[in-house]
């Protein structure tokens, strides 16, 4: 039957199974919405490179995300972007199914192997309830990475928790550990709970929790009439109540109370959620990314032949600075010249090489304030008058974020204001290649969020590995990697003064225009040794750490061993 053969390979030893609702496996595999998706992605692909033992469980959402389309006003469209499974993945022999709203609802799965040239492999299991018998409406269940209302994302997360334990059962995989990326796949902890005759204990040696939420709204909450109208299997109420909170459930606190093994993404992170979780154990793991995947092909063919190995060794990137600092700056201009004509190619701006160029690219919600940049015009035409700049941005808003698509016109209505005096872009339809080509080819990565949202951020990990040099509030990893005019620099305050919401406000926004007038801009067009030296310490000093790499050794040696 097909997909045996697949699975014989992968099926071998103890796994850690490692269930995220998005993985961002490639662009013509849409089953991402962003930064968790894409982290996923490298944790399979580091754990592949590294040999170790993982299986990893998603939905298949083969109707995607959306795909983004912009008019000349900013306005956002979603269209879906249907994919078809069987171009990529092989249908496995193996069904399984759950109780939803008192119907059976089978669900079959795809099987996607990420293989590494290290030889070693994680197998991807996409679940999807497309099956004939089921009912139309539970034939959508796996369409559509987080579309719908609670109603539907309650199914899903039936479909990923318990249909992902049972679907690796059915397969054949020993499973030795549960980790759930994020908590939309907890109810996995129930099937194990009602597996294991409510033993708590033994539940909680088995899961493992990464929390990715740095608020407490953030924290996905369904009211108990919802859950007990959807979850009519097993669906003991008491349980749930007691571990996912009297009120509503609570999905991080079930996961929380059901782990041994909890972690932040950041240290900031883990402090914070220490905070809203109180008398938890919340440890930290600081994100990575995929160096080889996030590395421009013009940087890799650099580090190939001066630190052979440091595609699996990321730490040799320690050692940039054995590379001349020619070559250096030839692979950047190539990486910019790739971006260049690909933004002129898609909008005609004609944008041209030696300009100063600004990268902003990410979901577009409130938080990440993607307009502070334009917060006092003036000061930025100022900027602009001391030497030219140029920005490209992009990013989706989810279909309901109002507030999200309403800062895409705000940055359309920007661009039209400045015309003729600067550059500015915004791309259509923001993915991993596209995010491939930014993080790689502009000159400076900025990062403005509203702190303490943002957990981690990771585009700023894939600038450094290509040299782009980071300008970013003190929020997430850069309060890491930050060494102020070492690594780049900071906009706004540090973590521990203690301003009110209007004080930090200021001070970033005199931070962002005073450091790029009189330090930044000087720097890029008159002293280019300085800046090389940046670029240098991007590579040597934060990439050589922000990798997934170095990231999953943590994990195999803190929470999976
Ligand atoms: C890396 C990446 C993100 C995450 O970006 P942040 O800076 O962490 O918000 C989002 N979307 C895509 C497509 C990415 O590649």
């Amino acid at each position: 039957m097909a997909g045996t053969e697949d699975l014989q390979g992968v099926l071998k030893g103890q796994k850690v199974a490692y269930f995220s609702m998005e993985i961002g496996i490639k662009s013509e595999i849409p089953t991402y919405a962003g930064g968790l998706g894409v982290l996923a992605g490298d944790t399979i692909r580091s754990a592949a490179d590294l040999k170790i033992p993982l299986v990893a469980v998603t939905l298949v959402s083969n109707k995607g995300y959306f795909r983004q389309a912009l008019d000349a006003s900013g306005n956002q469209t979603e269209n879906k972007e249907e994919w078809e499974p069987s171009r990529f993945m092989t249908p496995l022999p193996k069904e399984v199914s759950v109780n939803i709203q008192g119907r059976e609802v089978r669900i079959r799965a795809w099987l996607y192997n990420c293989k590494s040239l290290t030889g070693g492999c994680v197998p991807i299991i996409l679940l999807d309830t497309d099956v004939e018998g089921n009912s139309e409406e539970d034939r959508g269940i796996t369409d559509f990475l987080y579309g719908g209302d609670y109603h539907y994302r309650l199914k899903q997360e039936i479909v990923l928790g318990i249909g992902g334990v049972r679907m690796l059962d059915a397969l054949g995989f020993k499973v030795r550990k549960y980790h759930m990326n994020e908590g939309h796949s907890c109810l996995l902890a129930l099937e194990l709970l009602n597996r294991n005759g409510l033993d708590v204990t033994g539940v909680k040696d088995l899961c493992i929790f990464t929390t990715h939420t740095p608020v407490e709204a953030g924290h996905d909450k369904f009211d108990y009439g919802l859950v007990e109208e959807l979850l009519t299997e097993r669906g003991d109420m008491e349980v749930l109540k007691r571990f996912g909170g009297a009120d509503r459930l609570n999905l991080s606190l079930f996961a929380l109370n059901l782990s041994n093994y909890v972690n932040g993404v950041t240290k900031r992170h883990s402090h914070i959620s220490q905070e809203i979780f109180p008398g938890y154990k919340i440890q930290a793991i600081t994100n990575g990314v995929h160096s080889y995947t996030w590395t421009s092909p013009f940087f890799r063919e650099l580090y190939d032949r001066y630190l052979p190995g440091w595609a699996n060794e990321p730490e040799l990137l320690v050692r940039v600075g054995g590379i001349p600092d020619d070559e250096v700056w030839t692979a950047h201009r190539k990486a910019k010249k790739a971006l260049i004509d690909e933004v002129n190619r898609q909008t005609g701006a004609g944008m041209d090489y030696e300009t100063l160029t600004i990268g902003f690219a990410r979901r577009m919600t409130e938080y990440k304030r993607s307009t502070l940049i334009f917060s006092d015009l003036e000061r930025l035409r100022k900027v602009n008058r001391r030497g030219k700049i140029q920005l490209i941005f992009a990013g989706k808003a989810h279909p309901k974020d109002e507030a999200g698509k309403a800062l895409i016109r705000e940055i359309f209505r920007y661009i039209e204001e400045l015309k003729g005096e600067m550059k500015i872009v915004f791309l259509e339809n923001y993915d991993m290649d596209m995010a491939a080509l930014m993080v790689s080819g502009v000159d400076l990565w900025l990062n403005t969020p509203h702190r303490p949202y943002e957990a981690s951020g990771t585009s700023g990990m894939k600038a450094a590995h290509n040299g782009v040099v980071n300008f970013s509030v003190l929020d997430g990893w850069w309060i890491e990697g930050w060494i102020e005019g070492v690594t780049g620099w900071s906009i706004g305050p540090q973590t521990e003064e203690n301003l009110t919401e209007e004080e930090c406000k200021t001070c970033e926004i005199n931070d962002l225009y005073n450091k790029l007038y009189y330090i930044i801009v000087p720097m890029y067009y008159d002293r280019k040794d300085e800046w090389l030296k940046l670029i240098n310490n991007s590579i040597g000093m934060v990439a050589y750490y922000f990798n997934s790499h170095r990231m999953m050794r943590r994990y195999v040696t803190h929470a999976y061993l």
